[in-house]
C-alpha cells in the first residue's frame, strides 16, 4: 500500500487564503486582528514559537505583542498583566505560552484570561462549551487536526478513533470533537494514556491513531493495522551530529509505518504548521465577536 503523506503546509495555506478576506473585512471597519502573547522566563523553544507566531500574524497583515516577563515574575505580575490585557478592547485575543514557570499556578493565570479572549481555548467555559457541542474557540492543534483530516478526505464517522495522551491542550479536546455529532467527528474514539495496560492491542483495532504522547518514533509499524490514517502530533528533539545538534522526530516511527498506514502526517512539516494557522483563526474570530458586541451594545 502506497502511504500518503499528509502535508500540513497546502491546508494552512488553503485556510490562510480564506481568512485573507475575513481580515480584510474587519480592516475595513477599521479593526486589525490583535495578539496579546505572555512569555515568562526565557525557554528558548517557547521563545522559538513565540517569535513564529508574531512572523505568521505580521505575514498575515495581523497585529501581536509579546509580553516577556521575567523567570522570577510573580504571580500576580502575571495577574495584574492578563487583567490589563483583559480590559485593552484593541486586544482580541491573548495567550499564556506554557509551560510557565514552576512557582506560577497555571491554572490560576489561564483561568484569568478572558473566555472572549481566550484563542488557545483553554478557559474551563470554553472546554465547557466544546464537551457541549457549541465550541467559541476549539484549541488550536486538535482543530488543526480536524482541518487535515477534512483537506485530506479522510473519513472518519463510524471508524474507530484511538488518541495516545490525555493533555487538555491535545487528547481531551481532540476526544470530545471526534466523538462529537457533527460532520468531521461522530467516530467511536478510544483514549490512551500512560495508564493503559496493552497499548498496542487498542493501536492495533484503530482507524484513525492520533499520537500525542510525546515519546520519541513509540507508534510502530508492528503495533498499527493496514490501512490506519497517522496523525503524529509529537515533536521530539532527539541529539544528533548534525550542525544544529539535533533532529525533530515525532510519536510515530515513520519509516516503519509506510506501506502499512494509509496516510500519515509527517514531522516536521505535519500538524505543526497548522497549530498557528488555528490561531490565527481563533484571534479573528475573537475580533469579529468584538466587533459585533460593539455594533449590539451602541
Ligand atoms: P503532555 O506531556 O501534556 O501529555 C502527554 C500525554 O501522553 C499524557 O497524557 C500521558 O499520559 C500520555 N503518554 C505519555 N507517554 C505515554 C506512553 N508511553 N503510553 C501511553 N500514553 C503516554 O503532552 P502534550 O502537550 O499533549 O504534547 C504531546 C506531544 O505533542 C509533545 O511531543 C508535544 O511537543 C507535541 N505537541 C505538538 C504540537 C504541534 O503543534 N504539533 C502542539 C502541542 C503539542
Amino acid at each position: 500500500m502506497d502511504t500518503l503523506l499528509l502535508k500540513g503546509k497546502p491546508v494552512a495555506e488553503h485556510i490562510r487564503q480564506e481568512l485573507t478576506e475575513r481580515i480584510q473585512g474587519l480592516k475595513a471597519d477599521g479593526i486589525t486582528p490583535n495578539l496579546a502573547a505572555i512569555i515568562v522566563g526565557g525557554d528558548p523553544a517557547s521563545k522559538v514559537y513565540v517569535k513564529n507566531k508574531a512572523r505568521a500574524f505580521e505575514k498575515m497583515d495581523c497585529d501581536s505583542r509579546t509580553y516577556h516577563l521575567d523567570k522570577n515574575a510573580s504571580e500576580n505580575e502575571v495577574l495584574d498583566l492578563i487583567h490589563e490585557l483583559n480590559q485593552n478592547m484593541e486586544v482580541h485575543g491573548i495567550l499564556v505560552q506554557l509551560p510557565l514557570p514552576r512557582h506560577l499556578d497555571s491554572k490560576k493565570i489561564l483561568h484569568t484570561v478572558s473566555p472572549q479572549k481566550d484563542v488557545d481555548g483553554f478557559h474551563p467555559e470554553n472546554l465547557g462549551l466544546l464537551l457541549e457541542g457549541n465550541p467559541k474557540f476549539i484549541p488550536c492543534t486538535p482543530h488543526g487536526i480536524l482541518e487535515i483530516l477534512k483537506y485530506y478526505n479522510i473519513p472518519v464517522s463510524g471508524r474507530h478513533a484511538v488518541i495516545v495522551g490525555r493533555s487538555n491542550i491535545v487528547g481531551k479536546p481532540m476526544f470530545a470533537l471526534l466523538a462529537q455529532k457533527f460532520e468531521m467527528g461522530n467516530a467511536t474514539v478510544t483514549i490512551c494514556h500512560t495508564g493503559t495496560k496493552d497499548l498496542d492491542m487498542h493501536t492495533k483495532q484503530a482507524d484513525i491513531i492520533i499520537a500525542a504522547a510525546g515519546s520519541p518514533k513509540m507508534i510502530r509499524g508492528d503495533m498499527v493495522k493496514e490501512g490506519v490514517d497517522i496523525i503524529d502530533v509529537g515533536i521530539n528533539r532527539i541529539e544528533n551530529d548534525s550542525e544544529k545538534g539535533y533532529a525533530l522526530v515525532g510519536d510515530v516511527d515513520t519509516d516503519s509505518v509506510m506501506g502499512i498506514a494509509r496516510s500519515v502526517t509527517p514531522v516536521p512539516g505535519g500538524v505543526g504548521p497548522m497549530t498557528i494557522t488555528m490561531l490565527l483563526v481563533n484571534t479573528v474570530i475573537a475580533a469579529e465577536n468584538m466587533k459585533e458586541f460593539a455594533v449590539i451594545s451602541h
